[in-house]
């Protein structure tokens, strides 16, 4: 069976989104801790966190199907000092509440050198991994860096560059990665075709080592190959397509690492999406 579910909301308490997981024919899920467009995170009540213990054990979920995806103003890479202490505390603070609901693993992006380099960006992104695990080695944690699209001063585009942050880092150990097929996509990796998708499986051997690739974001993705947009679409309406998917499916490591959709739309669209995947693309 394949692990596949989706990005769920956690407006309706956290310690339902189990549930709500298997509502929408999924056995797998990502969330965010707070409200990933702000600073402010407070510690979750005692009431929620056991519940949500509960039901995630109640309703069998397995601990490599569950992930925390960070907040969207983390910047790990950042030069600018004031903005990196108020990321690392919160990338701190947002580690500290997925163990507390016993999950283990945590996806987040490497961040924007804001011009300083790549070289800079991914030194401050691996002593920050670092100066984390130096305080917390006890946290049973696993951090994955997320590959994003291509532009600007991002890091992360390539398999390369995710791999230089983990070989920078002395807990190499406790980071792997989550790839993105929309990202991926936009930075250059064809996974419509056989031989680009080999490349991409062989890159991220040769840099990170593929026992290391813990999480797939199945995305369609709205623009062309190599656009650097970032903008997600439905599963096969996009332009990686059904026969993409279905050629990227068709590797037996991604087809049997967790799929998380972050699509568009609300559960009932993500229902939608897994029926597609699963009748029309895999035909199982
Ligand atoms: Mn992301
Ligand atoms: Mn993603
Ligand atoms: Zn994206």
């Amino acid at each position: 069976m394949i692990k596949i579910g989706a990005h769920m909301q956690i407006s309706g308490g956290i310690e339902n989104v189990p549930e709500n997981t298997l509502n929408i024919g999924a056995n797998s899920f990502q969330v965010f801790v707070h409200s990933p467009r702000t600073w402010s995170v407070k510690e979750p009540d005692k009431e929620s966190v056991e519940k949500f213990i509960k039901n995630v054990s109640g309703l069998n979920f397995k601990k490599e199907n569950m992930l925390v995806h960070s907040g969207y103003l983390i910047n790990l890479a950042s030069p600018k000092e004031e903005s990196w202490e108020k990321s690392f505390t919160l990338f701190s603070e947002e580690i500290k509440i997925a163990c507390m609901y016993g999950i283990k693993y945590y996806n987040f992006h490497p961040g924007s050198h804001l011009g300083e380099g790549k070289e800079y960006g991914s030194d401050k992104i691996a002593r920050s991994i670092d100066l984390f695990f130096k305080d917390n080695e006890d946290k049973d944690i696993f951090l994955l860096l997320e590959n994003v699209a291509s532009k600007g001063n991002t890091i992360g585009g390539t398999m390369s560059e995710l791999g230089e942050i983990i070989k920078k880092s002395s807990f190499g150990d406790r980071v792997g990665i989550t790839y993105d097929t929309c990202h991926g996509f936009d930075s250059g990796y064809d996974i419509r075709d056989r031989e680009d998708t080999e490349r991409l499986l062989s890159e991220i051997d040769k840099y990170i080592g593929i026992d290391k690739l813990k999480m797939i974001h199945l995305n369609d993705s709205k623009f062309d190959l190599s656009a650097g947009k970032d903008r997600h679409e439905f599963i096969g309406k996009g332009f990686i397509g059904d026969s993409g998917f279905r050629n990227f499916l068709s590797f037996d490591k991604f087809l049997n690492t967790t799929m998380i959709l972050e699509t568009p739309g609300d559960d009932d669209a993500h229902s939608e999406d897994i029926r597609h995947i699963k009748e029309d693309i895999l035909k199982c």
